[in-house]
């Protein structure tokens, strides 16, 4: 039997991953599933798995998720404090799904324990890389990379020495609005942005589809996972979404990972690492999908990828500035107070400003999110 939390167990990873334990429960015992705030959500799941404890990190959702715990032999708990404890109890592999640099600090505690962290939470290693590898590197933790691309691109340098690498192709699908004109882009709604023709996910990483964010969120993250250095790593528009990416070695040989778009294929790649677990997952259909087809990605469109690769190449704070900016600005357009392409123009615009020192611990990328957060959400009011 192994032990497993999952940090965002209501959010579309996390019912990925639980879609997986519940086809073999017996060989998991569930430690922590945490919510922000779903709690009788989650407390019908923790209860369902058996958890040692469920969390909420909204503290008003303690009296709900305590009457819907209430016979149950699960602990409850909420807050932001109460979230990193639950996640330094410690599991064999925690399943970092929390949405935004709100799920740093957990996931920072996770790592802190030692085990194995399957990171779907990008936006950590976007706005922390470096203390958060260090932290890995310290605490002895392995992180098994769970977003799609980096899978991918994990499974295919398996045997593989990473000094041989050429190439790392991220592929992309581009989202809903691919081949939409700059005068659709500006009128894009949300309901229209929350439609990706591929996979179905959470509303922020959808809309980040839609912008390209994604990718410049991913490109950042293959820096920090797969060190080739930022000129070795490429973007291509792959509208099909059946290679998840590739990579090329020095004697010519490009070793792609195929398969559905369906997010419990890399998260059983972690769960069962070394080895693998069978999944339910809809086999690819080759000739069904015929032809795979490839795109450079226009980034007068969609600006986003650039403004990553330009935060990155800045180093320091850029990379968290941006990411915090992009999570305000994604906010504002779902609550119906920007239009999609101004997204990226607010980003562009925070990171345009005298961008803070790099942040050298966990608290001072806290610290630079929060401020980011503050000065965005004002130039929005002041737009
Ligand atoms: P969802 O929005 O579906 O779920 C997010 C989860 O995080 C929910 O459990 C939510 O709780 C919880 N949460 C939200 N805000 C907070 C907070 N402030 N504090 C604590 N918990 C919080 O997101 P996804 O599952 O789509 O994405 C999760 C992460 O995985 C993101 O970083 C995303 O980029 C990445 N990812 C997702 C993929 C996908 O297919 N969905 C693919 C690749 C990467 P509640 O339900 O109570 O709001």
């Amino acid at each position: 039997m192994r032990s497993i939390s999952i940090l965002g167990a209501t959010g579309s990873i996390g019912a990925s991953t639980l879609d997986l334990l519940r086809r073999d429960k017996g060989k998991w015992r569930v430690v922590a599933l945490t919510a922000n705030g779903k709690a009788t959500e989650l407390a019908a799941l923790a209860i369902e798995f058996d958890a040692e404890i469920a969390v909420v990190a909204d503290e008003a959702r303690l009296p709900e998720l305590r009457e819907a715990l209430a016979g149950s032999s699960v602990e409850a708990a909420a807050g932001s404090q109460a979230l990193c404890e639950a996640a330094s109890r410690g599991a064999d592999i925690t399943v970092a799904g929390i949405v935004g640099c709100a799920g740093l600090a957990p996931t920072m505690a996770a790592i802190r324990k030692g085990g194995a962290v399957a990171l779907a939470n990008k936006e950590a290693l976007v706005s922390a890389g470096d203390i958060l590898l260090a932290e890995v590197e310290r605490y002895g933790a392995t992180l098994l990379p769970t977003d799609s691309e980096h899978n991918a691109i994990f499974q295919c340098l398996q045997g593989n020495n990473i000094a041989d690498v050429n190439w790392i192709t991220l592929t992309a699908s581009g989202g809903p609005f691919r081949d939409w004109t700059m005068e659709q882009l500006r009128a894009a709604t949300p309901q229209q942005a929350l439609k990706h023709p591929n996979w179905s996910m959470g509303a922020k990483i959808t809309v980040d589809s839609a912008t390209m964010m994604n990718k410049g969120l991913e490109f950042i993250e293959a820096h920090h996972l797969f060190p080739v250095g930022l000129d070795r790593l490429r973007i291509v528009v792959h509208p099909q979404s059946v290679i998840h990416s590739m990579v090329e070695y020095r004697d010519g040989s490009t070793l792609a990972q195929l398969g559905p778009s369906d997010m419990r294929v890399p998260i059983a790649s972690c769960l069962a690492w070394p080895e693998r677990m069978n999944t339910a997952c809809k086999p690819l259909d080759l000739p069904a999908i015929g032809q795979l087809t490839f795109f450079a990605p226009d980034e007068e469109r969609f600006p986003a990828t650039r403004l990553a690769r330009e935060a990155v190449q800045a180093g320091g704070a850029a990379p968290a500035v941006l990411n915090a900016a992009n999570e305000v600005a994604v906010e504002a357009f779902l609550a119906g107070q920007i239009a999609f392409t101004d997204i990226s123009a607010k980003v562009d615009r925070m990171l345009s400003r005298a961008i803070p020192s790099a942040p050298a611990t966990l608290d001072e990328v806290l610290a630079v999110d929060a401020e980011t957060r503050a000065l965005t959400r004002k130039m929005l009011e002041h737009a």
